[in-house]
This record gives structure tokens, C-alpha cells and sequence, in this order.
């Protein structure tokens, strides 16, 4: 009876509770669903899709090649990718009302602004879609047990319920439930920085039913420690974000102060926005905070594993938070293949890949917290970019931007900013040379014209 107990054991289906129905969860859905897993997904709000307001992070982002990948893997990128705004370029917007376009990549490169809540939406579907998936709305994890897997979930009316699960996927965002278990053990590295700013969003609506301005651009009004960015969506409105310190945000409390703040740093804007719409947006919502979560490892034994930004929460400067999120599915598959599904070596393995790369997407990000706002402004940054365009040119295979690596590409994060160091000292080099090609020319015609005023000189005299 012992062999007919472990017998049925192995033939029955493995459960996966995926917690968390945002992005990442009800991507990882699909991916657990399509390898045959019975699937439960638990997520804590009600079903956006018959939500009357749907709370979230951000009303759209931007969607570039790995997210894709990710999408392709179920199906579900087409669909996507027809839903979703090309931007092949940063639309730089100067004080005085200027637009300066920088090139994203090469030409036909582009990433994409697309709609959260409908993106999640889709993302439900598609996991429901699979016979072997129940949706678990009004279901938020209150706590859960390491050694037995047991998990318990607390609903609207004030009931529990226990569920138990074989592999416990955490996909519950940056402030995780199920990563708190994580922090009880020993050996687990745990760090959060919440960054000075904070952030807001304002609509800019049509004009005359078309898009107030060129919609297949990320538009950035870069002003050194504070900036603007905006992003097309398909009922042609932008949406704007404004990203700055929390103190500067709480300097401004009347709706005189907005106009006066906005004229000052982003004139072009107001006429589009409009003075009475900015005047009472501005007051809407209080600014929103960015935090950055960097953890290891991101299992525990065989039975939980976290992802997204439950694993990696980043500041949104790199638009690469839900594209690595989606990778995590990616790269988890991909090791699940190699493991034969064995959750005692995937799990393991999976810490050993992905940490160092989000790790390194983390840290690109909080770089990229300073050039957007601050470099993007400068001569030098522009030098270096069409500098590294040049030479991407000449040398495609040796010398990649690093922009281009992260959105275009599925390049390790950890091996991209490595070889970004090494191209720098590269593209120092070149630089280098070039320099030296036009020192010494200048140098020995400077010291013919010498001579030659010299000659003159003494000849004058002689004269
Ligand atoms: C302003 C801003 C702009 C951004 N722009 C971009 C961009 O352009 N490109 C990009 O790639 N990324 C961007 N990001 C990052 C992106 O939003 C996140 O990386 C992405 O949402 C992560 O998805 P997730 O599913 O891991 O987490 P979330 O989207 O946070 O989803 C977590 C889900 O878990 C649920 N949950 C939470 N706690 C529990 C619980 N206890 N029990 C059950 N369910 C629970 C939540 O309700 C939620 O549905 C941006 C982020 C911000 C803040």
C-alpha cells in the first residue's frame, strides 16, 4: 500500500498557488498552466476585470523586448504588441519650448506604451482560459508555513481560508506577504531604499480629437533634480508623470503655486494640459513613493519561490521593472526544462541565475534615476550617444550601446553592465586616437605658421 500511496502521489498533478494576480502573477499563470500544473491563483483584490475603479501602480509603461519575449512564450504578444503605442525615440523638451528627438536604437527599434489595467486584464483571460487554472479573487495571504506549505488567506467578509499548496510562487508585489516569511529565516539578504522622490500623474487630453503632441515619442522635460516624462495611450491622451523630491511636491499647495511652478519649468505644457485641469489634478492624489527591494536567495527549500517585484521591486527609470518580471517567468521555464521539473534543483538554480542579473537591473535603474532627469540636458550626453552610434555603426558586434542591450536584447543584466565597462574604456580609446590624429596635425601646422610669421617678423625688421 506504501508503493500504491507514492505511486498515486507521482501521478497526481503537482498544485502551484501563484499569490498575486498583478503582471507577473497572471503571466506566471499561463506559464505553470501550459506545463500542466493545476494552478491556483489567489490575488487579494476583486477581478479588475468587473472593477469599477481599478487601483494601480502606473497607467501604462513601457513594454520592450524581453517582456515580449515573455508574451510570446504564451501566446499572447501579437495581441499585445497591436494594443501598444510605438515610441521609437526620447523627445527631449528644453525650457524655452525646444524638441529634440534621441533615437531609442536603430532604426525600426521602438518600445511600447501600453495600458496596465488592460494589460492585466488580457493576462487573466489568458490564464483562465486553461482548464487546469482557478481564479482565487478577494483572496489576500495573511501568512503562510514554510515547512508545510500551508497557506492562509483572509477575505473581504472577515472569513479565512487555508489552502495548501506544492510550490508557492510569490508574485505579490513589492510589498510581498509571502516574502515576509523569507525575512523570519536565517541567511536571508534583505535591503529596501525608498528614494527622495516621489511621484504624480496628470492626463493631457486630445485636442480636436488628436493627440496634443507627437504620439510616437517618450516625451522628458529633463530639469536636473526634478523631470517630466509622457506616454501615449491609444484614446490619445498622455499621460505625464512628474517625478521629484517630496519636499518640492509639498512646497506647492495652491492652485496659483502649480501655475506658477509650471510656468516656470514646463511652459509648454500648461496650454495642453490646461490651467484648470492642472490646478485641480495636481491636488487629486498626493504624490506617490518609489522603493527599491534587493533580496537573496529568492527560494525557500522546495517550496516557494518568489518573482517580480515581490523578488525585485526597482525605480522606474530603466522602464524595465514588469519587462524583468516577465523575464523571471522566462528564465524559471527555461530552467524547469533543463531540470525536468524537479522544484529540489530548478529552485536552487533559479536563485543562482536570476539573482545578480535583477540585482544589476536594480542598480542600472537607480543610474538611470540620475541621467534622465540630469544628463539627458547635457552636451556631453548627447556627444557620448552619437559617439556610440557611430562606433555601433562601424563595429556592431563589438561595441552595443548599453540602452540597447537591456531594451533590445535578452543579454544577461549582470553581463550587459559589464560589458558596458568594458566599451567605455573602449570608446575612451577611440576617442583617444582620434584626438591624437588631430593633435599632431594641429601641432606641426601650428609650427609651420610659426616659422613662417617668424620669417616675416624677422624680415620686417631687417627692413
Ligand atoms: C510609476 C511607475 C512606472 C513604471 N513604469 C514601468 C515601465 O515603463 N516599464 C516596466 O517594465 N515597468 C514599469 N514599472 C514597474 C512595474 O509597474 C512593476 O515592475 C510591475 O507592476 C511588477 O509586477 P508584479 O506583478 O510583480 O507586481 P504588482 O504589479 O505590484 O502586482 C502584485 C499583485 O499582488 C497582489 N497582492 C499584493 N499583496 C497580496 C496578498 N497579500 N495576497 C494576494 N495578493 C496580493 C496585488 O493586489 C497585485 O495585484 C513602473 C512602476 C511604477 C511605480
Amino acid at each position: 500500500s506504501t508503493m500504491e500511496r507514492s505511486a498515486s502521489r507521482q501521478s497526481r498533478k503537482k498544485v502551484v498557488a501563484v499569490v498575486g494576480g498583478g503582471l507577473v502573477g497572471a503571466l506566471n499563470a499561463c506559464f505553470f498552466a501550459k506545463r500542466g500544473f493545476d494552478v491556483e491563483l489567489f490575488e487579494s483584490r476583486e477581478d479588475i476585470r468587473r472593477a469599477k475603479i481599478v487601483k494601480g501602480r502606473s497607467i501604462n509603461l513601457a513594454l520592450s523586448h524581453r517582456g515580449r519575449q515573455a508574451l510570446k512564450h504564451v501566446g499572447l504578444e501579437e495581441k499585445i504588441v497591436a494594443q501598444g503605442i510605438p515610441m521609437h525615440a526620447r523627445m527631449i523638451h528644453s525650457l524655452d519650448g525646444k524638441q529634440s528627438p534621441i533615437p531609442y536604437g536603430r532604426k525600426g527599434q521602438y518600445i511600447l506604451s501600453v495600458d496596465r489595467a488592460n494589460l492585466n486584464k488580457e493576462l487573466l483571460t489568458a490564464a483562465e482560459t486553461y482548464p487546469n487554472t482557478k481564479m482565487n479573487f478577494d483572496h489576500k495571504l495573511q501568512d503562510w508555513n514554510a515547512e508545510t506549505g500551508l497557506m492562509t488567506f483572509v477575505r473581504l467578509d472577515g472569513s479565512k481560508e487555508q489552502v495548501k499548496a506544492d510550490l508557492i510562487v510569490g508574485c505579490d508585489g513589492a510589498f510581498s506577504a509571502v516574502r515576509k516569511q523569507f525575512l523570519r529565516r536565517s541567511r536571508f539578504d534583505y535591503s529596501q531604499t525608498y528614494i527622495p522622490h516621489g511621484y504624480m500623474e496628470l492626463t493631457m487630453p486630445p485636442i480636436n480629437g488628436e493627440f496634443a503632441m507627437k504620439p510616437n515619442y517618450l516625451h522628458i522635460w529633463p530639469r536636473n533634480t526634478f523631470m517630466m516624462i509622457a506616454l501615449p495611450n491609444l484614446d490619445k491622451t498622455f499621460t505625464c508623470t512628474l517625478f521629484m523630491p517630496f519636499e518640492d511636491f509639498e512646497k506647492i499647495t495652491t492652485g496659483d503655486e502649480v501655475i506658477e511652478f509650471f510656468q516656470k519649468y514646463f511652459p509648454d505644457t500648461i496650454p495642453l494640459i490646461g490651467a484648470d485641469t492642472l490646478q485641480r489634478d495636481y491636488f487629486r492624489l498626493p504624490a506617490q513613493a518609489m522603493v527599491s527591494v534587493k533580496c537573496n536567495p529568492y527560494h525557500i527549500g522546495d517550496t516557494c519561490v518568489l518573482m517580480g517585484d515581490a523578488a525585485h521591486a526597482v525605480v522606474p527609470f530603466y522602464g524595465q521593472g514588469m519587462n524583468a518580471g516577465f523575464e523571471d517567468c522566462i528564465v524559471f521555464d527555461e530552467i524547469m526544462d533543463q531540470f525536468n521539473e524537479d522544484f529540489r534543483a530548478v529552485l536552487p538554480e533559479y536563485t543562482r541565475v536570476r539573482v545578480p542579473d535583477d540585482h544589476a537591473i536594480a542598480d542600472l535603474a537607480m543610474y538611470n534615476y540620475i541621467e534622465m532627469r540630469a544628463h539627458v540636458n547635457s552636451k556631453w550626453f548627447i556627444f557620448r550617444k552619437y559617439v556610440d552610434n557611430i562606433l555601433h555603426f562601424f563595429m556592431p558586434k563589438t561595441i552595443i550601446p548599453l540602452y540597447t542591450m537591456v531594451t533590445f536584447t535578452r543579454t544577461r543584466y549582470h553581463e550587459a553592465v559589464k560589458r558596458w565597462h568594458w566599451q567605455n574604456k573602449i570608446r575612451l580609446l577611440v576617442l583617444g586616437s582620434v584626438l591624437n590624429c588631430l593633435i599632431w596635425p594641429v601641432l606641426a601646422a601650428s609650427a609651420l605658421i610659426d616659422s613662417w610669421t617668424a620669417g616675416i617678423f624677422t624680415a620686417s625688421l631687417v627692413n
